[in-house]
């Protein structure tokens, strides 16, 4: 987009302060990860749950200049404002208009599944033949959707995008900003689900966003899709694709048989092509892409062609560990100009003192000068110590780049030339087209690489905060548990992103986690919920917060303070004793808890107390119990205190079965990871942990012959058995010896045979098709957390707390 803010102003009806002149090219709606400030503006959007207006001060801090924002918040001469009913709406009607400016082919994709893999792949599919708009990732939502549009320029003759809803009445608003000429609805599944009615209600909504598509292509597998589509939608030409019968589209060859290839009918027409991944999400998507491509009258052969080329569409960002004290962000899976800022919006989560990039040549793209500049100026932005680039194309162009600047023509030849070997202390950010294998570099910068890896999904940790955020009001503050090495999940790697996230407070368990927290760069405040007595230097020292449940942790604590010449009031917590009996002041004892606060330079920050069963249905009049004593107590504290602190009682359960009771503050732990007891609640949620690793060694095993030590296991018939590199002191408990454990491998539940070892185990593979170096899951999919911790006799928190610290942490954001 080119606008001046003038013209925006005319086309939102919004109203202007300031120089009208004023080009306006992005539009940013998260501060954090402005990566760009050139003619950019800042857009404070308001939700339920934000208010965007927070972070005006920070854009304008990293040099923004433009604001569109409900309100304006204060005067300056440099700041031009865009103000607005709405900043929803006004996102909105700047799309609509914008789009209706450009006569590109619109495809538009809804669906509960699949958006984003049959959009990438479309793209993949048809850019070299056309010229190719898309939604960034999985931008699909009021907010999304209108900044994908506003992507579309003068040159673009296909735009596909996707758009997605999780409650009722949002296609409508969708579909009055874009309504594509071709329509593609994927598989309809359970996803937000909740938040309809009914699965009818769910499709029709999401049917609304084809109302003047000429065409739709459709997963015809669900009966009610099915006959809905052909009812509601009975004048358009409608393409069905699936595996059931009565699709225009369909597969007709036996997809579970590796050594067939997969058949397609095509109307009268076959297609045959073989087929690496053969999951039925996979092919159905396939599918869709064939009925498109067939519908832009490609030949077979080019369709098969292009099928073959597909790239299984890896849209995440891993972060490594790197020697010398590096961080590696690896992006080597695509590489074209949306992903480079989606990069460089990633990137800026992170404070790593010096930043460097591997940049390969990109492979698509026509006009390669205008490209490489756009580029470069993307680049020159972002103040990189060093660069290093790879490649014919963009070697030739080293000029543009203003940092220090190295070329070479193959990836191979960087990795020779060891300039990497010296960088300490950096950010190292690779991004590579595929076919440069800039993937090697990771492996040779990260730290020890290791087979069995617990890999965290960040995503997934934010997405179950969100889940219980719905249940609370705004305004309620959420404290995360991170004690235990965030229930096994990491260090600091997880506070820094709960931080990054805003969340109010963090929970450590003793002094030494939250100082290790500190050291690291954490700034949110931190309650120790357990500070031993030797421990209050540090909490004084680190700024921590401690939780106070007795007169004589009071009385320690304060006499720390007087001997430390601690000035102003410190910030206590006072724990309530109220059912769990473990720790905290008893209601008889709150008289005398006032007299001795009043003595004291301390500050009660909090009053709060632990649900003994939260998660525990048939104990839900003792839980009312407790909270019903905890409100008591607490009002009376209060009361004596004459200020009101705030007040937290609930833990994640709590959260999801008791959220009436929220008080002014929750504090979640397990429900981070994505366990939760409540049954409804429970598919809402993505696991966040997985712990992997893979097939050291496959052995033939003859009847008789006996696996491990002590000879526990013998073999009851011919078999084979794998070797897996994970044993009790990474976590995996010699209890499930022996058939009382299993993994998946292939996805498939495979038991543990002979005794667990303390660095491996054995599982039988019987005639299962699985290879030396196959991957294998302990736990989260088959089996899942919860069915592990049932083999091992406990509960998911012992499980994840179990896993041995030499367990590398891997961390995977989107
Ligand atoms: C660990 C802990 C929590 C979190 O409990 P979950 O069941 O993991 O949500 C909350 N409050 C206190 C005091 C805790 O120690």
């Amino acid at each position: 987009m080119n606008y001046t803010a003038q013209q925006i102003a005319e086309i939102t009806h919004s109203q202007l302060i300031g120089d009208g002149t004023q080009l306006v090219k992005n539009i940013a709606f998260d501060s954090r990860t402005i990566y760009s400030t050139k003619d950019t503006a800042f857009i404070a959007i308001k939700t339920q749950q934000n208010n965007g207006e927070k972070y005006i001060a920070s854009a304008v801090e990293k040099g923004i200049s433009i604001i569109i924002a409900e309100k304006q918040l204060f005067e300056s001469d440099s700041i031009v404002w865009l103000i607005t009913d709405n900043t929803i709406d006004f996102l909105q009607k700047l799309a609509r208009h914008h789009l209706h400016q450009f006569s590109l082919q619109t495809i538009g994709i809804a669906g509960s599944n699949g958006k984003t893999i049959v959009k990438e792949w479309l793209y993949q599919s048809l850019c070299n033949d056309f010229s190719v708009v898309k939604s960034p990732k999985s931008f699909n939502s009021q907010i999304g959707l209108p900044l994908s549009l506003l992507q579309i320029n003068a040159e673009h003759q296909i735009g596909i995008f996707e758009a997605g809803i999780s409650q009722p009445n949002e296609m409508h608003r969708l579909e009055q900003i874009f309504s594509p000429k071709v329509g593609i609805l994927t598989h309809i599944g359970s996803a937000h689900l909740a938040n309809f009615e009914s699965e009818a209600q769910l499709i029709d909504e999401k049917l609304q966003l084809f109302s003047k598509s000429e065409i739709l292509f459709f997963n015809g597998d669900n009966d009610l899709v099915y006959r809905k589509i052909n009812e509601i939608y009975s004048t358009k030409t409608l393409i069905s694709y699936g595996f059931e019968p009565h699709n225009d589209i369909k597969i007709t060859s036996d997809w579970n048989d590796r050594q067939e290839d997969i058949s397609v009918q095509y109307f009268d027409e076959v297609i045959t092509f073989p087929a690496q991944q053969r999951d039925a999400a996979t092919l159905s998507n396939a599918l869709a892409i064939i009925a498109i491509l067939k519908h832009f009258g490609f030949e077979n052969e080019i369709i098969i062609e292009k099928l073959n080329q597909l790239k299984s569409v890896e849209m995440r960002l891993e972060s490594a560990i790197g020697v010398r004290n590096n961080l590696i962000i690896n992006d080597s899976f695509n590489l074209d100009l949306d992903s480079l800022k989606i990069a460089f919006q990633f990137i800026k989560e992170y404070n790593k003192p010096e930043k460097v990039l591997v940049l390969t040549d990109f492979v698509e793209g026509k006009d390669l000068n205008t490209l490489y500049d756009t580029v470069a100026q993307l680049i020159n932005e972002q103040n990189f110590d060093k660069i290093f680039l790879v490649g014919q194309e963009i070697t030739k162009r080293r000029n543009l780049f203003h940092s220090e600047t190295f070329t070479f023509s193959t990836t191979n030849e960087l990795t020779d030339s060891l300039h990497l070997n010296k960088i300490e202390n950096s950010l190292i950010l690779l991004k590579g087209a595929r076919k440069f294998e800039i993937e090697k570099l990771k492996s040779l910068l990260e730290l020890q690489k290791h087979d069995t890896v617990l890999e965290v999904n960040l995503n997934a940790v934010l997405h179950n905060i969100n889940v219980h955020k719905s249940f609370l009001k705004p305004e309620t503050k959420m404290m995360a548990m991170v004690k235990a090495y965030s229930y096994g999940l990491g260090g600091y790697e997880i506070a820094e992103f709960l931080q990054h996230h805003h969340i109010d407070y963090l929970g450590v368990a003793v002094a030494d986690e939250g100082a290790d927290l500190r050291k690291n760069g954490i700034t949110t405040p931190i309650i120790v919920m357990n500070p031993e007595q030797h421990s209050y230097n540090a909490v004084i020292e680190y700024n921590l917060e401690p939780n106070i449940y007795s007169f004589r942790v009071l009385d320690l604590f304060h006499k720390q303070l007087k001997q430390a010449n601690f000035v102003g009031n410190f910030p206590i917590h006072i724990k309530i004793e109220t059912g769990m009996h473990r720790l905290g002041f008893k209601e008889f004892e709150i008289d005398e808890l006032l007299q001795k606060l009043k003595t004291m330079n301390v500050k009660v920050a909090s009053i709060f107390s632990h649900l003994s069963s939260a998660d525990v249905p048939e104990e839900r009049d003792y839980t009312l119990n407790q909270i019903a004593h905890f409100q008591k107590v607490s009002d009376r504290l209060m009361s004596g205190l004459g200020y009101t602190p705030i007040r937290h009682i609930l833990n994640s359960s709590g959260i999801l079965n008791y959220p009436e009771h929220q008080f002014d503050m929750v504090r979640i732990g397990i429900g981070m990871v994505g366990v939760s007891y409540n049954e409804k609640i429970k598919p809402l949620l993505q696991s966040a942990v997985t712990f992997k690793s893979v097939i050291s060694q496959i052995s033939d095993i003859q009847k008789g012959e006996s696996i491990g030590y002590s000879r526990k296991y013998i073999a009851e018939e011919n078999t084979r058995v794998a070797t897996i590199p994970v044993g009790y002191a990474d976590g995996v408990p010699r209890l499930l010896s022996n058939k009382n454990g299993f993994v998946g491998i292939k996805g498939k539940k495979m038991p543990i045979v002979g005794n667990v070892c303390m660095d491996m185990m054995m599982v039988e593979l019987k005639d299962l098709n699985a290879k030396e170096g196959d991957e294998v899951v302990i736990f989260n999919g088959e089996p899942s957390l919860e069915e592990f911790a049932v083999y091992c006799n406990t509960i998911p928190y012992e499980v994840l707390t179990s896993i041995s610290r030499r367990v590398k942490r891997v961390y995977i954001k989107n």
